[in-house]
């Protein structure tokens, strides 16, 4: 099969750039496991908050809010709720957060108390609030980009994983014109072995989180330093009832978070440890001393773990996105490295590379294609 753009890899990051791209373009999307956002889109907290990463991320996600926003007027049911978040510290950690970022609100002792009834007010001085901070339904925001895609064109293919990758000039209309020009001027196309398909295509998009360095070397390009970092979380009962609009809740240093999860808790020890691209899988002892810490700090009162998982964060050194056209490879596109705000980016970090792909970024946009680029110094 011939297409404009094949996208490898049908998380969250390939999913959406089909919605946004299959307007416009012929777009395949390969995926190597037998179902779509396998891996880390189907392991994530679901949050979306403004004040979360460095400035670049901060835009993308009140961007994407936005959008997910109108996404889901349209839809029979919200696909996103709000869900404060409450960061923990010192008088002066707080002060230093809220000086810093605009979408948080200091609150005092006793307003947090108010808040977060289960926290054990010794063992804090005081908040930040973000009040912006939204809940997403992750699997509903999939399933919109998927049918959205195959609703203008795209072709989604599961069990593909690409295997076999040929780099060919493009077959010139009527052999070598008069004036010499023969397929060597002719921009390349790619054939791709995908599973049990056979495709060519003008460009392909890297969106293989995880394996985004492997993919990439699969076409040629040198690899982008991008290193995945595992991360769990568990849903636990409790106790003591749970306020399932309750917000939620991390001390300064980020070394956890919990959060209601309908009437139990959503918890995740925030482990960074880096991983090789796969499967990941939980180490219950993370799971075992976060509970003893989440006892310390709360009264809630854990009573047993319901299920937990594990997922890769991928980024280059400087945590950012790599989102662009490769130097060096001509017609190879980079959407990867996310890290831990791919689902909070990613309608408007689809946006950003489909203007780049279609040559129609606006002039405005021009500083996050700069800083997100696979070309910036101290990538790989
Ligand atoms: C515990 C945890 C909590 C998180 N919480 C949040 C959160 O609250 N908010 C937020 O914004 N983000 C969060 N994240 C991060 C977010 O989940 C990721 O940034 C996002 O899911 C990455 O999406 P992706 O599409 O790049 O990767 P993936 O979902 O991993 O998709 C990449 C796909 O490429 C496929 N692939 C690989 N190689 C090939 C090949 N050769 N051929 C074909 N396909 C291939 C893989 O099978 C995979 O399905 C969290 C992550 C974790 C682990």
């Amino acid at each position: 099969m011939d297409c404009d753009v094949l996208i490898v890899g049908g998380g969250v990051a390939g999913l959406s750039l089909a919605w946004r791209l299959s307007p416009s373009r012929s777009v395949v999307l390969v995926e190597a496991e037998g179902s779509l956002a396998y891996h880390t889109s189907s392991r994530s907290a679901r949050q979306m908050q403004p004040s979360y990463g460095p400035a670049a991320i901060q835009e993308l996600t009140r961007r994407s809010i936005a959008m997910v926003e109108g996404i889901s007027e349209r839809l029979p049911a919200p696909i996103m709720v709000p869900r404060a978040m409450l960061t923990l510290g010192t008088e002066t950690e707080v002060a230093a957060l809220v000086a810093a970022n605009a979408n948080l609100e200091s609150l005092t002792h006793s307003e947090t108390m108010e808040r977060s009834p289960d926290l054990r007010p010794e063992t804090f001085e005081a908040s930040a609030l973000d009040g912006t901070a939204m809940e997403v339904d992750v699997p509903a925001l999939l399933e919109f980009y998927r049918r959205q895609a195959i609703g203008t064109g795209a072709m989604v293919l599961t069990g593909a994983p690409v295997t076999a990758v040929e780099v060919v000039a493009s077959e010139p209309a009527g052999g070598t014109d008069a004036e010499g020009a023969g397929a060597e001027d002719l921009p390349t196309r790619f054939h791709v072995t995908a599973g049990r398909h056979s495709i060519t295509a003008g460009t392909v998009v890297d969106a293989a989180g995880a394996w985004a360095d492997v993919v990439a070397a699969q076409f040629g390009a040198r690899p982008r330093g991008l290193q995945p970092h595992r991360r769990s979380v568990a849903i636990v009962s409790t106790e003591h009832p749970v306020d399932p609009s309750g917000p939620m809740v991390e001390p300064a240093d980020e070394s956890f978070y919990y959060r209601p999860d309908g009437t139990h808790l959503l918890i995740s020890p925030c482990e960074s440890v880096p991983a090789e691209p796969g499967d990941a899988q939980v180490v219950d002892e993370d799971i075992a001393e976060l509970i003893h810490r989440i006892g310390e700090v709360t009264t809630v009162g854990i009573t047993g773990v319901e299920r937990s998982w594990t997922g890769l964060r991928t980024q280059p050194a400087d945590g950012l996105p790599v989102v662009g056209f490769d130097a060096d490879v001509p017609n190879l596109f980079w959407l990867a490295g996310q890290g831990g705000y791919g689902i909070q980016t990613s309608a408007a970090l689809a946006t950003l590379a489909a203007g780049l792909l279609t040559g129609t970024l606006p002039d405005d946009d021009g500083w996050l294609a700069g800083a997100l680029s696979p070309q910036r110094a101290g990538l790989g």
